[in-house]
């Protein structure tokens, strides 16, 4: 029998908290719990240690740490601006912060921890995923980089990584600290960096020395919807992660490429986060023995989110998806804390509604960059002719 699916998650995830009026907010991994558990489909998280100071330094500087360590005291120095953490800025140093990224880091290494013991093939991590933290500052609302804390004891082991990565925004963070690694693959499908923080992630982006040609991009325009999106996820990712030939995906859910996300502007629904999953899935199962290791991201309207990530739940664990409507008493609950209701289904009612005047730009547009990743692929021999 193979090993049984892990999810990790703490309770004190929530002190990672940049206060009231900030996007990313616990109150997300809140109501996907609540979901659950009000579909009697809780999944009995374990609850990780935080990461080791010694685990971060692995992949972060020094003095970047030290930067978050005194940040992180009440009352605290304001750090210096190159280290992200301006009180102004998107990732303001808060009291605690460097304990509680660390509590955050800690989920994502359990769960590498587990797949790469051989005691689970499928773990997820119920938070995490803060891809826009580099080695050397804070980005993004990301203080540590918990994904490169993970792969870097992928490495350790031996296991070659693949990682993928469907939030919204460019993988900035996780590509930087593995850009000159040939062990690890980064794969980001995301809204373009001409549009969209942070400004980066184009095909150009491929990798250097060593780890040339394991870079991965592809910037898509703006309102692409979740058909045109799973073209370019199949005519590149799938063939760039079949080349490299991994022992383990680890996959950064972001729930943001959402139709209504309010932060960005891709259009998926959550019949195209579904096909993605089932996608991802296969790739882990096709390619790395089924090893997969999944962490959430950005997903800045709720419902949304919560809806996205219960499917990444059913599908990476291999169970099915509920049929009802969802329990009239969690929209309620939920209603009554943000002032709409829920969607009352798990997938969504409706489809996005692009111009068609805008459709053959957003495509040519699309086609363009599929074209441009493809070519420098082929040229590495990682796509067929
Ligand atoms: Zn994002």
């Amino acid at each position: 029998m193979p090993p049984v699916p892990t999810t990790f998650y703490h309770p004190r995830y929530e002190d990672y908290f940049f206060g009231p009026q900030h996007p990313f907010r616990p109150s997300r991994q809140h109501m996907l719990l609540d979901l659950l558990e009000a579909l009697a489909r809780a999944p009995d998280p374990e609850e990780p240690a935080p990461a080791e100071r010694a685990d971060v330094l692995a992949v972060h500087d020094a003095d970047f740490v030290e930067a978050v360590e005194t940040a992180s005291q009440r009352n605290g120095p304001a750090p210096g601006r190159r280290y992200g953490l301006g009180r102004g800025g998107d990732t303001p140093a808060f009291s605690g912060m460097d304990a509680a990224t660390r509590r955050l880091a800690g989920g994502t290494l359990a769960a590498s921890r587990r797949v790469a013991d051989g005691e689970a093939t499928v773990a997820l991590q119920l938070g995490g995923g803060l891809h826009h933290a580099h080695a050397g500052r804070a980005s993004g609302f990301c203080v540590y980089d918990d994904l490169a804390v993970a792969i870097h004891h992928l490495l350790r082991n031996d296991l070659r990584v693949a990682y993928l990565d469907i939030d919204v925004h460019h993988g900035d963070g996780v590509q930087s600290i593995f850009y000159r690694d040939p062990r690890v693959l980064t794969v980001s499908l995301h809204e373009s960096g001409r549009f969209l923080f942070p400004g980066t992630g184009f095909p150009s982006e491929r990798g250097e020395g060593p780890g040339e040609g394991t870079a991965v991009n592809v910037p898509l325009a703006p309102h692409t919807t979740g058909e045109r999106y799973l073209d370019a996820f199949e005519a590149v990712a799938a063939p760039a992660v079949a080349a490299f030939a991994p022992d383990v995906i680890v996959a950064q859910c972001g729930a943001d490429a959402h139709m209504k996300d309010p932060l960005a502007h891709l259009a998926l629904t959550t019949h195209a986060y579904e096909s993605l999953f089932r996608n991802i899935k296969a790739l882990a199962d096709k390619h790395a023995g089924g090893r997969l290791v999944a962490t959430h991201g950005g997903g800045y309207d709720l419902d949304a989110a919560a809806r996205v990530w219960a499917l990444a739940l059913f599908i990476f664990t291999g169970q099915s998806l509920p049929e009802e409507p969802l329990p009239e008493t969690w929209r309620e609950r939920w209603r009554g804390r943000h002032g709409t209701a829920p969607a009352a289904t798990l997938h969504d009612e409706t489809t996005p509604d692009v111009p068609a005047s805008e459709r053959e730009e957003i495509e040519a547009h699309n086609r363009r960059a599929v074209e441009a990743v493809r070519e420098r692929l082929q040229g590495r021999g990682l796509a067929d002719e």
